[in-house]
């Protein structure tokens, strides 16, 4: 809140002329705040006599944050296997935790995972908790995020980073909640602040179009999920050596409400196309679900992958599963052949990172050509059978 104190108020009007969002005028010669304000604190700096304080800042900034120490990762298990974005977040984890002078650890929750916790000490972490039990076996909202802000409130880390998976997606805004901390969601880069030590929280806003950095400068723990495929995990290291702690969990923990009869893995598990050494993508300018074969048909004889542009899911010619972009997956494959794709903002958002992007499509000005490493102008019915023929000709 932007308190004016009106003894100290000459009415001099600097505050009035700084703000970019006439939230404050002067009336009567005395500031007045309206409700445009946004709390951004240009009017404070300005102010001369030092009559405008924002009052909920200096109360947060009371929080003791130098108690808070060291960067976490939750790195997910499930169905007897960690999530390959845990290591991509070790590995973003361990340049953070070598900024900050600070230990990098990893929290693994499930049962049977011995073999995974000694892994994680590999791809980086200095330490592992390590919260096994038969009733952590299938993932369940209530006893996982007991866990993990059990553990929060007594190690006391100043960063938690997990996947923004469904599982962590799921969770980690509750962990998030019970410790009445900020959470910023889908990162695509972390930095350290080198002023403070704060955590710099990149993600895309305003449907992409802007990239913009959050900073919690005044409460602890400071949370990000991060989307799979944004960051590289380190090489593995066999001679790295770390802690393995065992954490038992209290019983009142593993309480839940929620009882797992059976556990099934879908089928859109077998389409991972964040694993996928060459992925082809097809858009709405293959005109038809009919149309959309020959993508099938080139990634078959590519042994690649299918993907698509939102148009092509929403059109259901392909599942959700497939989906490349801000709300589909991020993909970084060796080669991403993009068939009929404008490249929207939002597209390519998801598929920027890949090492070698080859674009086909008619429109010369399409923005998937800027970037793209190839282009190849034309009508994709005529090239992709060419490209087919060529291919398999040369197999
Ligand atoms: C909040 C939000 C989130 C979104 N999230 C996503 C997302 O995750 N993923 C995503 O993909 N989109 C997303 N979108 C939608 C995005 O803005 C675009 O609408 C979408 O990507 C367009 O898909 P497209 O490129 O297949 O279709 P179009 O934009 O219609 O492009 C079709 C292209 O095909 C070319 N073409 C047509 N016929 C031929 C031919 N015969 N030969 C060669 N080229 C041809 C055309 O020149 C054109 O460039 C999102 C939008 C919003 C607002």
């Amino acid at each position: 809140m932007l308190i004016v104190n009106s003894e100290l108020c000459v009415g001099c009007g600097l505050c009035e002329d700084t703000c970019a969002f006439g939230a404050i005028e002067v009336q009567d010669g005395l500031a007045v705040v309206g409700d445009a304000c946004t709390l951004c604190g240009s009017c404070v700096d300005v102010c001369e006599v030092e009559a405008l304080v924002l009052e909920d800042v200096e109360k947060s900034v009371q929080v003791d944050l130098d108690s808070w120490s060291g960067i976490w990762v939750y790195c997910e298990f499930r169905a007897g296997h960690l999530a390959p974005v845990s290591l991509e977040l070790l590995g973003a984890g361990r340049k953070l935790a070598d900024a900050r002078g600070v230990k990098l650890s990893a929290v693994l929750i499930g049962a049977d995972t011995k073999e995974t916790a000694e892994q994680l000490i590999g791809y980086g972490a200095d330490v592992v908790y390590r919260v096994d039990s038969p009733a952590l076996q299938y993932f369940t909202d209530e006893a996982y995020g007991a866990v993990l802000t059990d553990l929060i409130q007594i190690h006391k880390p100043e960063v938690v980073l997990a996947g923004a998976t469904a599982i962590g997606r799921s969770f980690i805004p509750g962990v998030a909640n019970s410790l009445g901390a900020g959470l910023t969601a889908d990162c695509t880069e972390l930095a350290i602040r080198e002023d403070d030590g704060a955590l710099l929280q990149t993600r895309p806003a305003f449907g992409g179009n802007i990239m913009a950095t959050i900073v919690c400068p005044s409460s602890r723990p400071q949370m990000s999920t991060v989307r799979p495929k944004v960051m590289k995990p380190l090489e593995f290291d066999a001679a790295r050596t770390g802690v393995i702690e065992d954490v038992e969990p209290a019983p009142e923990q593993l309480a839940t409400k929620v009882r797992v009869l059976e556990s099934v893995l879908s089928d859109q598990d077998d389409v991972n196309i964040q694993e996928a050494d060459i992925l082809v993508g097809g858009g709405r300018g293959l005109e038809s679900e009919k149309g959309f074969e020959l993508i099938r048909n080139l990634a078959e004889s590519m042994d690649a992958a299918v993907s698509a542009s939102r148009a092509v899911v929403d059109s259901g010619w392909i599942g959700y599963p497939h989906q490349v972009g801000q709300t589909g997956k991020t993909v970084a494959p060796k080669l991403y052949v993009a068939c009929g794709i404008s490249g929207a903002i939002q597209h390519v958002a998801g598929m920027q990172s890949s090492e070698t992007i080859v674009a086909i499509n008619r429109d010369k000005e399409a923005p998937i050509f800027d970037v793209a490493d190839y282009g190849i102008v034309g009508d994709l019915f005529e090239i992709i059978p060419l490209l087919i023929t060529k291919i398999e000709g040369n197999r």
